[in-house]
């Protein structure tokens, strides 16, 4: 999925144009910006690759996801529900405003189990937050008719599967909002950053105004300008925002080559009957950003990603015994080791994770791996890996 590995003269050229004025923020100084205005160039850019009427940068994709819950009206004392295998950031981002991340079981989508949402439902829950994780997505449909029949936002995380589609529609344009992060190792990359999408126009302004402090940006004189609402600064930089534009143009070519890379692994793991493949939901289409696949149990599992080690075949996880996605190893999150007081509400609200079990998702995770799809790779060494990871599998069963 990486944009890095594809930096080139798009992207230097685009920060040329930054740098040859200087004008490094993206609001103001329009005699000495020479017509530069990269944030709101890539926010124009994502609302026509994406097809969604608006577009929100923000600093990073922890904060995207932020922004989004506030303007889903997500805060004190609500409950937010997430899957319990996702990046950090999602809790992170949810705890952010005060609010109780609800962690519940994923199903074979690796992504939120519609009935286990529908249990986790109380009358403190506000938002429901599907993790579109490793470029496939959650069964969105299912999702929406249980926030439409209990009055509550659906909020996406698409970090990670940005060009993904679900019936049409590109991942992070089906709900409420739609989350993005543009971090380095991301599909495509600012260095930081992040957007929020949206196709109400009402969030859009409220995007727009908390993002930079409540600004209303009415008028030429930002001094001058009232603050309808409380804010913040999520602003992107210029230089940031002028990298993202080079790659946002360069995205349906990465997917293409992402699914080039992933068909050619997936055809060679199909001939091995113990493998099975995560379920995409019907309608959907994979940003093919990591292929993932499943082995008969845990200790199987254990030997192969030990055996890809050994034998060269990076960039695969196991989730399982990862301390960064999975709940497992989120020891910090269960304890609540924060360097700041957390309210009594939110203590209370999460005392439940001291003793619920994933056990459904356990069997998922801890028989699941992961491989990034790299953009670098020459069509050999895709075939090479492809028997490196089949011959590793064999040998492991
Ligand atoms: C990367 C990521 C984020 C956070 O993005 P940053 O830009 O690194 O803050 C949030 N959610 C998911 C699923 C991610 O993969």
């Amino acid at each position: 999925m990486p944009g890095f590995e594809r930096f080139g003269k798009l992207e230097r050229k685009e920060v040329e144009d930054v740098l040859d004025n200087g004008v490094l923020m993206r609001y103001g100084f329009d005699a000495m910006r020479n017509g530069h205005y990269k944030a709101q160039s890539l926010e124009k850019e994502l609302q026509h690759t994406l097809q969604v009427k608006h577009a929100q940068l923000v600093t990073n994709g922890t904060a995207a996801v932020s922004v989004a819950l506030a303007l889903a009206g997500v805060g004190a004392g609500d409950e937010v529900i997430i899957p319990c295998f996702t990046f950090v950031a999602s809790f992170e981002a949810v705890m952010m405003l005060g609010a109780i991340p609800v962690l519940v079981d994923i199903d074979d989508t690796l992504t939120l189990n519609p009935e286990a949402v529908k249990q986790a439902i109380t009358p403190k829950t506000k938002a429901i937050m599907p993790v579109h994780m490793c470029g496939s997505m959650a069964d969105l449909d299912a999702l929406k008719a249980i926030c439409t029949a209990n009055n509550l936002k659906l909020v996406e995380d698409a970090c990670q599967a940005i060009g993904g589609t679900y019936k049409g529609k590109y991942l992070g344009t089906y709900g409420d909002l739609g989350c993005f992060s543009f971090d380095f190792v991301k599909t495509i990359t600012c260095g930081e950053g992040g957007a929020v999408v949206t196709n109400n126009s009402d969030y859009a302004v409220l995007a727009d105004q908390f993002t930079d402090h409540g600004h209303d940006h009415i008028g030429n004189d930002r001094g001058a300008e009232l603050h309808p609402y409380l804010g913040y600064n999520f602003r992107i930089s210029e230089l940031s925002a002028a990298v993202g534009l080079a790659q946002v143009r360069r995205l349906k070519d990465f997917i293409a080559v992402q699914k080039k890379h992933y068909t050619i692994l997936r055809e060679a793991l199909s001939t091995i009957p113990e493998v099975t493949f995560r379920r995409v939901p019907e309608g959907g289409e994979e940003s093919y950003a990591f292929l993932n696949f499943f082995l008969p149990d845990l200790e199987t599992t254990r030997k192969v990603a030990a055996s890809f080690k050994d034998n060269g075949v990076d960039a695969c996880f196991h989730y399982y015994d990862n301390n960064w996605h999975y709940v497992r190893k989120w020891e910090h999150l269960t304890n609540l080791k924060s360097i700041y007081p957390i309210s009594k509400e939110v203590k209370e609200g999460m005392s439940y994770l001291k003793t619920k079990t994933f056990t459904a998702s356990d069997n998922y995770i801890g028989r699941n791996l992961s491989c990034l799809i790299k953009l670098s790779w020459t069509e050999d060494q895709v075939k090479q890996r492809a028997q490196l990871m089949v011959d590793a599998i064999n040998r492991s069963l």
